[in-house]
Order: C-alpha cells, then structure tokens, then sequence
C-alpha cells in the first residue's frame, strides 16, 4: 500500500451528488471519510467534518466545472485555507489524491533537535522537481507563518503537535521500560497506544512517523 501524508482513496465512498454548493453535510460527511477527518495539508483533526472548510485543489476561479468536481474537493482547516497563497505558486504542489504523487516519500518530516514544536520540511531527493519544492515551502509556511501575523495563528497548531509528541515519546518509553521489565501485559498495552499515535488516522500522522521511525516503531505503521 502506498502511504501518503495522508493516504488518501476516494474509493471508499460513493462520490456525492454536487449542486449548487460544494459544502453540503453529505459532501463534507464524504470528504470526512476519504480524509480521516484531518485537514489535508496539516493534519490537524476534528471529530466533526462540519469544521473544516472545503477546499479547490486546482484553482476553480477561471473554471466553473472545477468547482463541482467531486475529485477537486479537498478538506482544510481554516488557517491552513487562509495561510496559503491566494494563487497556487507556479508548478503547482504535490497531490496526496494523485498515484504518481508519493507524499509521504518525497517529502522530509522532522524536528530540529528535539524541539517538537518546531516541525521541518525538506525534500528527501537532493533533486527534487518543483511540485515537491512547492510543497514543502507551503507546508513550512502553514507551520511556521511567514509574517508576524501568520507566525502568531500557527503558534496553536505547533503546541498541539508538541502535546502530542511528547505523548508519544512517554509511551515509547513507558513501553521499552516494560519490555526491559518483562511486563508483557504493560508493554502490549503501550505497544498498542504507540500503533494507535502513528496511525494515519491519527492526527500529523507524518510528524509522528518521524519519532516512530527514529525509535524503531515503522512496524507499526499502518
Ligand atoms: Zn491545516
């Protein structure tokens, strides 16, 4: 299986019928299962699908079917929607929807020195093409901000990644303690909760792969 920022298949639903709005609660409750209830971009989740925003991939303005194209449709968080650029940058970004798009592997997630609130973006090919550059410039500035103001609206987001980081580094811990222990029945328990943070219906799914992976848990990966 490929693996994404978020593995995205809107196979698993039956495409919504779109009319004259492109956010109706049978779009957004669709939307909600293709998309695990994150927001495609940051990874941030909601249990509601309602509070997210509707997002067009590919520009809709100068094309009307675009703004009912069922596959144009992505979900974001509102400060990701309005963080981003108004125009796509030139070359476009990568697409989690699309085969020949692998997310996941060509893009970089890490923290810089154990600060976990402080997410970085890199290409993982010394040459990228420049979707990816695209890509990963636009997730530094939803994660970082790129003026005072946008600086101050991610700060929330970067505290909720640090939460949950460190949760997952207790638990890893929590779990090689029981194993050193030979408490089989606490190092099941915790080898389930660390299987649950990097599952890609968690939220920042990639950010916790990079943890995962650093302490040996890719088998885990679903
Ligand atoms: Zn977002």
């Amino acid at each position: 299986m490929k693996r994404r920022m978020i593995n995205v298949d809107r196979k698993r639903v039956d495409a919504p019928s779109i009319d004259d709005s492109w956010r109706t609660p049978q779009i957004l409750d669709a939307l909600g299962i293709v998309f695990f209830n994150k927001c495609y971009l940051c990874e941030l989740k909601y249990l509601n699908p309602d509070d997210f925003q509707v997002e067009h991939f590919r520009e809709r303005a100068s094309n009307d079917e675009l703004k009912r194209d069922w596959s144009n449709l992505y979900l974001a968080c509102g400060n990701c929607n309005s963080i981003e650029p108004k125009k796509a940058w030139n070359g476009g970004y990568l697409d989690p929807c699309a085969d020949e798009d692998d997310v996941e592997t060509l893009i970089k997630y890490k923290f810089y020195h154990g600060n976990y609130d402080n997410p970085r973006f890199s290409p993982a090919s010394p040459l990228p093409n420049i979707k990816t550059i695209n890509s990963v410039n636009l997730l530094t500035r939803l994660h970082q901000g790129h003026n005072p103001n946008t600086k101050r609206k991610t700060a929330s987001l970067r505290e909720l990644i640090n939460r949950r980081a460190k949760k997952l580094i207790k638990t890893i811990t929590l779990h090689q303690q029981a194993l050193n222990k030979n408490d089989h029945e606490a190092a099941r328990q915790n080898e389930t909760q660390i299987r649950r943070y990097l599952s890609r219906q968690s939220p920042f799914t990639m950010l916790m792969r990079c943890i995962g992976s650093r302490y040996n848990y890719a088998y885990l990966f679903d």
